[in-house]
């Protein structure tokens, strides 16, 4: 049996151990190991939905077991490394354990910058744990909450308007980002749609101004603007978990783990990095985005991949293009598909279908849904969206 240790039970790490377990002739092959820090999986992207009240902490983390039954052997421990040169990865209190191959998922953690007074005084928003720990803050604080909201991205921009539809009463938002715009690198139309949300829910941005330090109860802008708050959040930038690793690999600046085409780390054919701490090259020009979506189809590829492997045949490059974005706004969402922009409940029966669908391909390891919606085979394409058509129909009819 060959060993594979999965290093994370996020996006990445869950999906393709499901994938490995796709081809019913070749599971009892592979000896699965999942470690994770939590005993859960955590659907990340919504936890802005939990601090808002909108869903409950068991509709977005589930225990691992309930995913993946006796099919892998799970680990609830956290990593503190990989010995490439003895194929053994280190966890907590000094345990070893080898491999034969290893896939790295452990996402990404706050990076500050340097920016003084940010990781003492602005409350983390990183994980379902710091979801609840600002929930229970907003809830014990009287009327007229300032909050400004550090970093424009996917992140900060989901929880302005998650918090703004549950407590509308109580808070006001602004939102700093240091770039020209809010949600760089989306696309441009679906940007001036998702801030015209904001500007319609009283949230003000403040834009092309880098925070230079935050305080116990204000922010100070590059321009010496100092804004006065109750309460600021950090969501303006992350970088790929600290892992030590013998021998040292390369990494870029914000501690991703840089990989190929196959998201093999170089040198080491047998070692793959997935998802937020992975540095994939898009192009010549870009790296991978940090993103769910990107975590899923990257780790599908690495799953096909080592089976292909295992069968002797050759690897598949993996290539990235978004088909459409969503994004999460409360009960709202705004999103683009095929250039088009999708608002109201056909953007709620989407989001709704994608995460329906995502927790189905894992129990059915990696068939399903999910997997057939990421395929580039016209065929697989069709199928899904007549899923869609299907579910969305009956649940229209299901609300009258
Ligand atoms: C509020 C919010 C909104 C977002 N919105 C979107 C969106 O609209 N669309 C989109 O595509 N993406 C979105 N994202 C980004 C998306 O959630 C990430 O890109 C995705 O989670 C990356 O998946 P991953 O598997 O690489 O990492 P993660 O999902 O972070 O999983 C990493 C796992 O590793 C574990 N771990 C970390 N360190 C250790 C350790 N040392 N030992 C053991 N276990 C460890 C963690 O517990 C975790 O389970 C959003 C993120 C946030 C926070």
């Amino acid at each position: 049996m060959k060993k594979v240790c999965v290093l994370g039970s996020g996006y990445a790490g869950l999906f393709s151990a499901a994938n490995l377990l796709t081809d019913n002739d070749f599971k009892n092959k592979f000896e699965i190991s999942i470690f994770d820090k939590n005993p859960y999986h955590q659907l990340l992207q919504q936890i802005h939905l939990v601090t808002a009240g909108i869903k409950k902490t068991s509709e977005i983390s589930f225990p691992i077991y309930d995913l993946m039954k006796d099919d892998v052997k799970f680990y609830n421990e956290v990593v503190l490394g990989v010995n490439f040169n003895e194929n053994k990865i280190i966890t907590s209190n000094n345990k070893e354990y080898n491999f034969d191959y290893v896939i790295i998922a452990l996402g990404a953690s706050n990076a500050f910058f340097g920016i003084k007074g940010a990781k003492e005084y602005a409350q983390s928003f990183r994980s379902l744990n710091d979801a609840l720990v600002l929930q229970n803050k907003i809830r014990d604080m009287n009327e007229d909450i300032n909050i400004i909201i550090c970093g424009g991205g996917a992140t900060g921009v989901s929880l302005a308007g998650a918090l703004c539809e549950t407590f509308k009463e109580k808070i006001k938002i602004t939102i700093v980002e240091a770039q020209s715009d809010i949600l760089p690198e989306w696309n441009s139309k679906l940007v001036r749609s998702i801030k015209n949300f904001l500007k319609q829910n009283n949230v003000e941005i403040i834009t092309n101004n880098p925070i230079k330090e935050v305080r116990q109860s204000s922010v100070l802008l590059n321009d010496n603007r100092i804004l006065e708050n109750t309460l600021s959040i950090w969501t303006a930038g992350i970088k790929g978990q600290e892992i030590h690793t013998i021998p040292e690999i390369e990494k870029t600046k914000s501690n991703r783990i840089k990989v190929n085409n196959f998201s093999q780390i170089e040198g080491f054919s047998n070692a793959f990095a997935l998802g937020d701490i992975s540095a994939f090259p898009i192009d010549s020009l870009h790296l991978s985005p940090q993103l769910a979506q990107f975590a899923v189809r990257q780790a599908m590829n690495v799953a096909k991949n080592i089976i292909r492997r295992e069968k002797g045949k050759e690897m598949v490059r993996f290539h990235f293009e978004q088909h459409g974005s969503i994004l999460s706004l409360g009960r709202k969402c705004i999103g683009i598909m095929n250039g088009v922009i999708i608002k109201g409940s056909l953007c709620g029966y989407v989001e709704d279908f994608l995460i329906d669908n995502y927790i189905a391909t894992i129990k059915n390891r990696g068939r399903g849904i999910s997997s057939l919606a990421y395929e580039q085979h016209k065929l697989s394409q069709i199928s899904s969206s007549l899923s869609f058509i299907i579910s969305t129909a009956s649940k229209i009819l299901s609300s009258d």
